[in-house]
C-alpha cells in the first residue's frame, strides 16, 4: 500500500522511531559490550525504575535481528551524517522523481515495520509453544516466553511487576527457570488500594531500587527518579495530545490507515521507549509537532464522515490488519490502550515529593482504575475511554486463553448498550494472520450498522 509509505515518509519522527525499534539489536550490543551498561528486560510500560537506575530497559523482542534492519541501517548511517530531517526530505524527493527501484526500497521499509515485528511475534509464539508453555496461555504470554527463551540470557536482570492477571504473574515466575543468570527484580502491586497498600508498595519499590543499586554498583537518588519522571511526563503529554487532539478530531494529518499504523508503532515502542527515554521523548514531541504542522497547512484528510471505531485491547495480541480493513470499509480505528490502562498519567516531580511514593500512587492508579481489580472496574475503564474518544463503535478482541480481560466482554456489551448506546462487536483472536477472512466478514457486518 504505497499510500501509507508516501505519507509516513513525510514524518521523519516516525522513520526514526521505526529505525530505533528495529535496529535495537545493534544499539543494545553497543550499550552492553562497549559501554558496559546493564540490560534489563521489561514488559508492559514498566520501564521507569530501570531508566532512573541508569540501566537500559529492553522489551526482549528488540534484541532480535529483523529482516529489514539492513535497509534501515543504510538510512541510519545516512542520518548520522546528514541528519534525519534531511534523509526524510531526500526520500520524499526521490519518490517524487519516480525512481522506481529506490522508491520500492523506501516503500518496503515503511510498510513492513509493523508487519516485520508481527512476523517475529508469531515466531516467538511458536518458540513458546515448542518450549511447552501451557496452551491455556494467551498469545502475548506465549510470545513473551519465546522472547526469553531465545534472547533472555543476554539481559542482566528482569524487572517483574505483577498485575491483576494470574497467568501473567505465573509467566513472570517462570522466567527464573528459563534463564538462570539474570537477576529477578520484583515489584508486587497490592491488588486493591486498602489500608496501608501505598506504604507497602512504596517499600516494594525501595527494595527494587536496592536491587538495582546492587546490579549497577551505583546509588539512585530521589533526583534521579524525578529527572526520569520528568522525561516520562513529557512523553505522556505528547502521547495524550496525539490521542485526544488528533486521533479524535475530524481532520487527520494523513489517511486513517497510516494514522493507525503510527498509533500501533507508539503502542509497541511505549513499553521500553526504544531503550532510550530522552531520544524517544524528542521523537514523540517532534511527531506531535509534525502532525500539527500538517493539519495547520491543510495537509491530510477530512475524516469527519468516517465512524470512529475504538479497537481494544491490543497489548496481549490483536490482528494488525484490523485498521486497514476498517479503513477500506469506511471507518477509522482508534487505538488507546495505554491511556485506557492509566499508563499515561503524569507523576508529580516537585522537590517536596517523595518520588518512590509518587510512583507507588501511579502504579496503584493503573492497577485500580486502569486494568481494574475486578471486571466491573475494568469495563468502566473501557466505557470511559470510548466516551472520552467520542467513539461511534467498539471492536473488542477476545483472546484465546485469556481468562482475565477477555471474559469481561458480556458485561462490557451490556454496559455499552445501556450507557453509550453504540454498536459493539467481539472478534476472537488466537494468532496474528490466523483468521483475517473471518475478521473481514465480522467487520463487514459491523460496519453495515453505520450506513444508515
Ligand atoms: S491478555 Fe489476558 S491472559 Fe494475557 S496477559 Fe493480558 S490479561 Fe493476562
Amino acid at each position: 500500500m504505497s499510500l501509507i509509505a508516501d505519507e509516513i515518509i513525510t514524518f521523519s519522527s516516525v522513520l526514526r522511531m521505526a529505525y530505533n525499534l528495529l535496529n535495537g539489536r545493534n544499539y543494545l550490543k553497543r550499550k552492553k559490550f562497549r559501554e558496559k551498561e546493564k540490560l534489563v528486560a521489561v514488559t508492559l510500560p514498566f520501564s521507569d525504575l530501570a531508566f532512573a537506575a541508569g540501566t537500559v530497559p529492553v522489551f526482549p523482542i528488540r534484541m532480535h535481528k529483523f529482516e529489514i534492519s539492513q535497509y534501515l541501517s543504510y538510512l541510519g548511517s545516512a542520518s548520522s551524517i546528514f541528519g534525519w530531517k534531511n534523509v526524510s526530505n531526500f526520500l520524499s524527493f526521490i519518490k517524487n522523481l519516480g525512481i522506481n527501484e529506490v522508491s520500492k526500497i523506501v516503500d518496503d521499509i515503511i510498510e513492513n515495520v509493523i508487519d516485520t515485528i508481527n512476523v517475529k511475534y508469531n515466531e516467538m509464539y511458536d518458540v513458546g509453544i515448542e518450549n511447552g508453555i501451557s496452551s491455556d496461555f494467551c498469545y502475548g504470554l506465549k510470545s513473551l516466553v519465546g522472547m526469553h527463551v531465545t534472547k533472555g540470557r543476554n539481559v542482566d536482570a528482569c524487572l517483574n511487576v505483577t498485575i491483576r492477571c494470574s497467568a501473567y504473574n505465573k509467566y513472570l515466575e517462570s522466567l527464573k527457570s528459563i534463564n538462570e543468570k539474570p537477576s529477578q527484580i520484583w515489584i508486587d502491586i497490592p491488588p486493591r488500594n486498602l489500608g496501608n497498600s501505598i506504604e507497602l508498595l512504596t517499600d516494594n519499590i525501595s527494595n527494587a531500587l536496592n536491587e538495582f543499586e546492587k546490579l549497577t554498583g551505583n546509588s539512585i537518588t530521589d533526583n534521579d527518579l524525578r529527572e526520569h519522571f520528568k522525561i516520562g511526563n513529557q512523553i505522556k503529554r505528547s502521547y495524550k495530545n496525539i490521542i485526544y487532539d488528533i486521533s479524535a478530531s475530524d481532520f487527520y494529518p494523513c489517511n486513517p490507515a497510516t494514522f493507525s499504523e503510527i498509533m500501533a508503532l507508539l503502542s509497541i515502542t511505549f513499553q521500553d521507549y526504544n531503550s532510550n527515554a530522552t531520544r524517544y521523548r524528542d521523537n514523540i514531541v517532534a511527531l506531535e509537532k509534525e502532525m500539527r504542522e500538517r493539519i495547520r497547512n491543510g495537509i491530510g484528510m477530512d475524516v469527519s464522515k468516517m465512524p470512529r471505531i475504538f479497537v481494544t485491547p491490543m497489548f496481549g495480541g490483536w490482528e494488525p490488519k484490523t485498521h486497514e480493513i476498517l479503513y477500506e470499509l469506511g471507518g477509522r480505528a482508534l487505538y488507546a490502550d495505554w491511556e485506557l490502562l492509566k499508563f499515561l498519567e503524569e507523576i508529580p516531580t516537585g522537590s517536596h515529593t517523595n518520588p518512590s511514593e509518587e510512583y507507588a500512587r501511579f502504579l496503584m492508579r493503573a492497577t485500580e482504575t486502569g486494568i481494574g481489580c475486578d471486571n466491573d472496574k475494568l469495563t468502566d475503564s473501557y466505557l470511559r475511554m470510548a466516551s472520552d474518544l467520542n467513539a461511534d463503535g467498539i471492536v473488542f478482541f477476545q483472546l484465546f486463553g485469556c481468562h482475565s480481560i477477555s471474559n469481561c466482554y458480556a458485561m462490557l456489551r451490556e454496559k455499552v448498550r445501556r450507557e453509550l448506546e453504540i454498536p459493539i462487536t467481539a472478534i476472537t483472536f488466537n494468532k496474528i494472520g490466523d483468521n483475517v477472512e473471518q475478521v473481514k466478514t465480522r467487520l463487514g457486518a459491523f460496519m453495515e450498522m453505520f450506513k444508515y
